[in-house]
């Protein structure tokens, strides 16, 4: 059997045990234990011989082997030293998976670079080489890993990975449901979003509070190259849904308040027939990515900035 089938609940006690340890819940250290939802997680992110794979969150490298079996190259990270070091242990035998031991993110609005260098050095080596993420992802960190993966030089084809049910839900959300927002827009206006399979806590050790979800993401790089700027975009979709429950007119007159006077706001949400009681939620993507484009030629027309920029309020 290969190493990385052997993650049950008595291996992985015994292997913390042995090394006088504690899964870190800080880190969400919640290792999935049902073999067969591994090797779902694996199968869904559809690997090819020709994939480098960025998996974040190497844990003890269960899925990391399986990854690897099926892929030119696996990148993974794991921020805790002696998860990486055990790790490093099970995976002796692979020569085609590069371990880093480091925090995948520099911050909550980027990822760390040495992660990005490493899978454009991998890609580089075959012109025919395609970037996949595939991951059980720590929850807490699950939102920046995957909305700024979709900000970065080199856009993932597809994202596979376990996080919590309800990011999941947010995620594939509808417009005028209560969990469609930012994330839903920001996904949904570049990707192909879907939840594979909703999983009980009970697969995991320890078991977390919630229910979690195998979600599988793919890119759509013609939805991407529709939006002329996605810098200005995923500020403007964050800036709308800060503040849901109000009225978008007073939101974008706070949000363009350095750029736009309110007669501006004004005449933007008319050349659209935007009444002064329309909500945010209210508005399909493509209604979204029209307002957003109409806002963005305004702020140049008034301004005469060529490519401006939205201050994000959330940071
Ligand atoms: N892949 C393993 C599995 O499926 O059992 C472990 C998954 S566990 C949910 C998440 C892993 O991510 C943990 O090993 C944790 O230490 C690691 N981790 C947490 N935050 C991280 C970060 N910012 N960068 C890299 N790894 C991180």
């Amino acid at each position: 059997m290969a190493k990385q089938n052997r993650q049950t609940i008595s291996y992985l006690s015994n292997r913390f045990e042995e090394v006088g340890l504690n899964p870190n819940k800080r880190h969400g250290q919640n290792f999935l234990i049902d073999l067969n939802l591994i090797q779902l997680l694996a199968r869904s992110a559809k690997l090819t011989p020709n994939d480098v794979v960025l998996e974040i969150g190497t844990g003890m490298g269960s899925l990391t082997g399986l990854l690897a079996d099926q892929a030119a190259q696996v990148i993974t990270v794991e921020i805790d030293q002696y998860l990486h070091q055990m790790a490093r242990e099970e995976l002796e035998e692979y020569d085609n998976i590069e371990m880093l031991k480091q925090d995948c993110l520099k911050n909550k609005n980027n990822f760390a670079p040495e992660v990005i260098d490493a899978v454009k050095r991998h890609l580089a080596i075959d012109e025919n080489r395609t970037f996949k993420l595939a991951a059980n992802l720590p929850y807490n960190v699950a939102t920046p890993i995957i909305a700024n993966l979709l900000r970065c030089e080199v856009v993932p084809a597809s994202m596979t990975v376990t996080i919590q049910k309800e990011l999941a839900d947010r995620i594939v959300a509808a417009p005028g449901s209560k969990d469609y927002g930012a994330l839903s827009i920001w996904m949904q206006s570049m990707c192909d979003c879907e939840i594979v399979r909703i999983m009980s806590p009970k697969v995991f050790w320890p078991r977390p509070k919630v229910e979690s979800a195998i979600i599988h993401i793919e890119h759509r790089p013609e939805r991407r190259a529709a939006l002329p700027d996605v810098d200005f975009f995923y500020a403007f979709v964050r800036a709308m849904f800060f503040h849901r429950r109000k009225f978008m007119r007073s939101v974008a007159i706070s949000a363009f308040k350095r750029q736009l006077e309110k007669s501006h706001v004004d005449e933007v949400l008319q050349s659209m027939a935007l009444g002064p009681d329309a909500r945010t939620e209210q508005l399909t993507l493509d209604q979204l990515r029209e307002l957003c484009e109409h806002f963005r030629q305004k702020v140049i027309e008034v301004t005469g900035v060529e490519r401006p920029v939205m201050e994000n309020q959330s940071d």
